[in-house]
């Protein structure tokens, strides 16, 4: 990627001189330069090359350093707490205005650090604070002495660079590693250990819309927040494309109160099926936004701005209710489908009132809680020691709902936890199912989750299942049930009925074929 700065204008000799001779290596030619002068006898000039010009450069680019710093503590780092935008903004608009004059470049990073709210939730609220001071003291060791950190929200830091000739991709992604390695460092705090994760959004200045404090801030949190979307220690860089999806965002956050008002916002549904005999057992609701614009949008196009809206709970009442519908519709078409499968995220299981929400919601469409199965994900099972999570799961588990372990094998679970959940069903993550006809190793990761599941009396689900080759191999390994494009994509509510009707009537000719003097 292209470096530099276009819109800065080439600074003037004396300041290029002044900012080459306040460079650090100039330091390092100071004791060679005083040896040869000690040699010809030119005590005066080794001294003032060995001790007086190291010192008026180390107390000039201290100088500098140290009014950025009292800056930075003027506006709040020694509280710990958050630092105000505006301040934020002021410290990359003097960093950019050094550059600018040094004809140097430089680069901002916002990095959010996730799972903190989980110490939060378990250890009480200061602990926050603590951790994130911790966070941002080791991640000054990985930095270049007069590069910034600032704590910028409440599990959010900025980094900006101090002016430097590169900061293209490659240096800036160097640094990024750095960062993130430090701070996934274990963290111990109030005598428990815990394991942080971050992600990054990365702007440098060639990269802004504009070479202000506030273009480059806002560039950074546009690429941390697409680089969330994808999940754990992921980073991005700021491009207009980035841009465009976070104008997206932003239209879509605005119109979800009337998304959710006109019933855009309900499941397709994907079928999962009992290997061994090719039956129905059930479905699993998957959310899509039906947009009067953009036209159907999946999850990770919205699901983020769903979350940080604060509309999860709204949402997941549209889907359930849409899934419920659904069962009467398959019932009345007699289509016998066993349970519909919900995914309840871990703002909704938050919620001290949604077990009895959906009991009474389950109870009012006159539908037995076997029928639904609610889906935690693997994490969720790690946060046994929250209260609220686990009544709303053992009030669902003891009025009859199914509980599905979803994308098994990428969390942390132990068998301990599983047991501990009460879980009915393990759905083994696609990872480990896409090509394992292929793999030995997987095959056996695989086998190993089969046995266990055996053991434990679960039963299991491959998801993500594609070809007739994993179906197959699945079989043989005695995975009981599927789901998995190869199946069947996700598909609206009305293509289920020809679905499962056309796959009845396979079903049949296959009998038929089987035992042609019966249907005579
Ligand atoms: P998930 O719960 O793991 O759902 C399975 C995802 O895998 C679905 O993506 C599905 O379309 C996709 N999938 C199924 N079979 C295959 C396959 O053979 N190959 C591939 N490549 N993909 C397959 P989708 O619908 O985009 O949903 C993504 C995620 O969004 C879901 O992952 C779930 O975590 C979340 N989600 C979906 N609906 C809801 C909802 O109503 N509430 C909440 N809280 N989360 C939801
Ligand atoms: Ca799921
Ligand atoms: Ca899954």
């Amino acid at each position: 990627m292209k470096d530099g700065t276009p819109a800065t204008p080439r600074p003037s000799f004396v300041k290029r001189l002044k900012s080459k001779i306040t460079q650090v290596d100039w330091m390092m030619m100071f004791p060679v330069l005083a040896a040869i002068a000690w040699l010809y006898g030119e005590e005066a000039v080794a001294m003032v090359l060995v001790a007086v010009l190291p010192a008026m450069i180390a107390l000039d680019a201290g100088g500098r350093s140290r009014a950025r710093a009292a800056a930075h503590l003027n506006i709040g780092a020694a509280s710990g707490r958050p630092i105000h935008r505006r301040a934020l903004q002021q410290v990359v608009d003097d960093v950019v205005e050094e550059c600018q004059s040094q004809d140097r470049t430089m680069a901002v990073m916002q990095v959010q650090v996730d799972d903190l709210h989980i110490a939060d939730g378990e250890w009480g609220a200061t602990i926050n604070d603590t951790a994130m001071e911790r966070l941002i003291q080791r991640v000054s060791v990985v930095l270049r002495g007069p590069d910034i950190v600032l704590r910028s929200g409440d599990d959010c830091l900025m980094v900006a660079l101090a002016p430097t000739r590169r900061a293209d991709l490659d240096v800036v992604m160097n640094i990024v590693d750095r960062i993130q390695a430090a701070i996934s460092e274990p963290l111990k705090l109030e005598g428990r250990t815990m394991r942080v994760h971050s992600c990054i959004g990365i702007c440098t200045l060639a990269m802004a819309p504009a070479p202000t404090g506030a273009a480059l801030l806002a560039a950074a949190d546009c690429a941390l927040r697409i680089a969330r979307r994808q999940g754990d220690d992921s980073v991005r860089a700021f491009n207009p494309d980035i841009q465009a999806q976070v104008e997206i965002d932003h239209r879509l956050a605005s119109q979800i109160d009337q998304a959710l008002e006109a019933g855009h916002l309900r499941p397709w549904f994907q079928p999962q099926i009992d290997g061994r005999t090719g039956a129905i057992v059930g479905f699993e609701a998957l959310a899509r936004w039906h947009h009067p614009d953009l036209g159907v949008l999946s999850p990770a196009q919205f699901l983020g701005t769903v979350t940080s809206s604060g509309r999860s709970a709204e949402m997941g009442e549209a889907i359930l209710k849409a899934s419920l519908e659904a069962l009467r519709t398959w019932d009345r078409a007699g289509i016998d489908v066993p349970s519909v499968g919900i995914n309840l995220s871990l703002e909704e299981l938050t919620d001290p009132r949604l077990a009895e929400r959906i009991i009474w919601e389950v109870d009012r469409y006159d539908l037995a809680p076997e029928r639904v199965a609610v889906e935690i994900l693997e994490t969720v099972t790690l946060r046994d020691g929250d209260e609220t999570i686990m009544r709303n799961l053992t009030t669902l588990r003891n009025e009859g709902f199914r509980l599905d372990l979803d994308d098994f094998g990428t969390g942390a679970a132990s068998i301990a936890h599983i047991a501990r959940f009460g879980v009915h069903r393990i759905k083994i993550d696609r990872s480990f199912i896409s090509g394992l006809d292929k793999d030995e190793g997987q095959r056996k990761v695989v086998s190993a989750i089969l046995s266990l599941a055996k053991q434990l009396d679960i039963d299991t689900l491959a998801e993500g299942v594609e070809t007739p080759e994993e179906q197959d191999m699945l079989g043989r390994m005695g995975c009981p049930h599927l789901q998995g494009f190869g199946i069947a994509r996700p598909m609206p509510l009305e293509e289920t009925i020809d679905w499962a009707l056309r796959r009845s009537g396979q079903a049949a000719d296959g009998l038929r074929d089987m035992h042609p003097q019966g249907n005579a």
